[in-house]
């Protein structure tokens, strides 16, 4: 019996394997392709999963082969400078290919001990009360405690459940190429500059030796989207955008994406969970689609250890859905009126220069910094401190940095009282007597991904607090 069967070795797939093995369980990553994929998709990494990196000792790995970018003009490609204070150690953006962040996460994964096949496609599934049976393309069945589907927009461990996955479908399709240019480069920037004003359906991203990522807005929506558009389509659509189709050749691979919008409807269905885009489906503005997907993962990795450790209070499993479901509604609303913005027709272009004129307002920026970079995410914990359900930013404390003290995945009581205790749940929670400025409440309970379980000083509401995500006290 496998511990946790991962179907789908994309980011998330491999971020929650390695997030499994972190805490000691066994977790094989099932991945259809016999080889990583070249094609780029994502093209960085925002704020919170580069705490969430930090919190796992990898971020040197990624700063060292990505590129930092000022935080702005995420919100509908509306430019505005960065605002002061936010609330994070890293306030930028790291340009970095998603085939290179899949690279670390594998890994990293494999460091940690997860056994990956490449060249297995899940095919058939069932479960019973004990465990999960995977029915691989080559008849192999394979038996596990939990499975969790990670296998992409198109899931098919989603369909296998008959999860529904309700939303719009795609209303506006555009054509995306790595390709090679014929204009220099300076006459090319200077045409993108000026057509970035209003059009916003075109950009032309130089990728280095030559090649750029192009994107322009496509005649239509394609009956099979899975079927990739041909150069002379790429050309005619920068052409009808730019009237030149800037010489485009030598593709190394072409494709197109929609602005589909959907969210499954239950993230867990007894001992099989989705995260990342087989649970959710969205236009890829903002760049948010990996950075929620390798947060699910982060949310489902300690609750699903705990789970078949057999310590997992009540519930526990439940939250991952109760949490992260609404964390994806968020988003799937926030491309949306993206997309708005993004129309050539003159209301939404209206409203594009409104919401230009607010984004100056420096708490208006702030404001939706903090929600494309998801560290304005807050679960709800019920009623309680300003901190509750927020996830704790890095603070400098006198022995070190928090989130150095993190990565072991467990719970972690920061006390600056020394009054305190987590007897009976140490051999999951740490305990921390220390202080920092940055923080002005006398104690707080971090779970293992970081979010704020309890403020406060009172010993008696520390051990209410604790059962509800740490189980049962050892006596
Ligand atoms: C044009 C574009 C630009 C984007 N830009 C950004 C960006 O800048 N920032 C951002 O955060 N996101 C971006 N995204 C979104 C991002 O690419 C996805 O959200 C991300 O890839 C989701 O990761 P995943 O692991 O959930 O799924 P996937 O990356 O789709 O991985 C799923 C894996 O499962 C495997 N698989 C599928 N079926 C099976 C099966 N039956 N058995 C076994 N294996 C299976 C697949 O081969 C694949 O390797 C962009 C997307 C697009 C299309």
């Amino acid at each position: 019996m496998i511990d946790v069967v991962v179907a789908g070795g994309g980011p998330v797939g491999m971020m929650l394997a390695g997030e499994l093995r972190l805490h000691g369980v066994h977790a094989l990553v099932l991945e259809k392709e016999a080889e990583p994929t070249r094609v780029v998709r994502a093209l960085g990494l925002h704020a919170r999963s580069l705490e969430v990196m930090d919190q796992r000792a990898l971020l040197d790995r990624f700063l060292a082969l990505g590129q930092r970018y000022p935080i702005g003009a995420f919100f509908a490609g509306i430019a505005k400078p960065p605002p002061d204070r936010l609330d994070t150690a890293h306030p930028y953006a790291l340009a970095i290919p998603q085939t290179t962040t899949e690279r670390l996460l594998t890994e990293h994964a494999i460091e940690l001990g997860a056994e990956i096949r490449r060249g297995c496609e899940l095919v058939g599934l069932s479960q019973d009360e004990d465990g999960v049976t995977a029915e691989l393309a080559d008849g192999t069945r394979l038996r596990s405690r939990y499975l969790v589907g990670c296998d992409g927009g198109r899931s098919t461990v989603r369909k296998l459940l008959g999860v529904g996955f309700p939303g719009a479908p795609a209303q506006v399709e555009w054509l995306l190429g790595e390709v090679e240019v014929g204009t220099p480069p300076e006459e090319l920037a200077a045409v993108v500059a000026e057509l970035s004003k209003t059009h916003k359906g075109f950009g032309a991203v130089p990728l280095g030796d030559g090649v750029y990522r192009v994107v322009a807005r496509a005649d239509g929506v394609a009956e099979d989207r899975t079927v990739p558009p041909t150069l002379d389509e790429l050309r005619q659509g920068v052409r009808a955008i730019a009237g030149t189709d800037f010489g485009v050749h030598s593709p190394r691979w072409l494709s197109r994406f929609g602005d589909a919008t959907r969210l499954a409807e239950r993230y867990r269905t007894g001992r099989v969970l989705l995260a990342g885009d087989a649970a959710h489906i969205h236009p890829p503005m903002g760049g948010q689609g990996l950075n929620l997907g390798i947060q699910d993962a982060f949310n489902l990795g300690w609750k699903l250890a705990a789970a078949v450790d057999g310590w997992a209070p009540a519930g526990l499993l439940d939250s991952y859905h109760t949490e992260r479901h609404p964390v994806a509604a968020a988003v799937l609303d926030n491309t949306r009126a993206q997309v708005e913005l993004t129309s050539l027709e003159p209301g939404p272009q209206a409203v594009r220069r409104l919401v230009s004129e607010l984004m100056d307002f420096e708490d208006v920026n702030r404001y939706l910094i903090e929600k494309i970079s998801a560290i304005g995410v807050r679960y709800d914990f019920g009623e309680g401190h300003e901190l509750l359900g927020r996830r704790m930013r890095d603070l400098e404390l006198k022995r070190g940095r928090l989130y150095e003290l993190m990565r072991g995945g467990r719970g972690l009581l920061l006390d600056q009282t020394g009054r305190l205790s987590v007897a009976g749940w140490a051999d999951r929670v740490d305990h921390v007597v220390d202080g920092s400025e940055e923080l002005d409440v006398p104690a707080a309970l971090l779970r293992p991904d970081g979010h704020v379980a309890w403020a406060g000083d009172d010993q008696r509401e520390l051990l209410g607090r604790l059962p509800k995500w740490f189980g049962a006290a050892l006596t």
